[in-house]
């Protein structure tokens, strides 16, 4: 049996988080470890490893992740200061939960992306 990875269990409620927003396709929560001021997740409610398993069959659920964070981020008010939408993958970008995510950080200043604490 496939194992069940912590963001199953939060979009389950089996595990408390703070979940920001739901509906049919997705499930929002904060980061238990935020690295900045506004650090939301941004998951499928199906499970999907990470980037390398989409199919044209999940473009709709990956626009409408998007849109989820747009709209997040105007709830917050960092619209207009910015924010950054951040997909990890695999090994080398530091992915730490096998089940696909968005990051969506903001409330500061986030400097070069790729010097981003980790
Ligand atoms: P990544 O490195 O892209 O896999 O990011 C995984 C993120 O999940 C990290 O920022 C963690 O802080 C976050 N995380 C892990 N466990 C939880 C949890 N129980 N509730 C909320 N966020 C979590």
């Amino acid at each position: 049996m496939m194992e069940r990875t912590i963001f199953h269990k939060i979009i389950c409620k089996e595990v408390s988080s703070k979940i920001v927003y739901q509906d049919h396709l997705v499930t929002a929560f904060e980061d238990i470890k935020p690295k900045c001021p506004i650090h939301i997740l941004v998951v499928p409610n199906i499970y999907i490893v990470n980037l390398n398993d989409i199919t044209e069959n999940h473009e709709r659920l990956l626009g409408h992740m998007v849109l989820i964070c747009s709209k997040i981020a105007r709830e917050k008010k960092i619209h207009d200061s910015g924010y950054r939408l951040v997909m990890n993958c695999n090994r080398n970008s530091g992915q730490e939960v096998s089940y696909l995510h968005m990051h969506l950080l903001g409330g500061k200043p986030l400097g070069d992306f790729l010097e981003m604490e980790k």
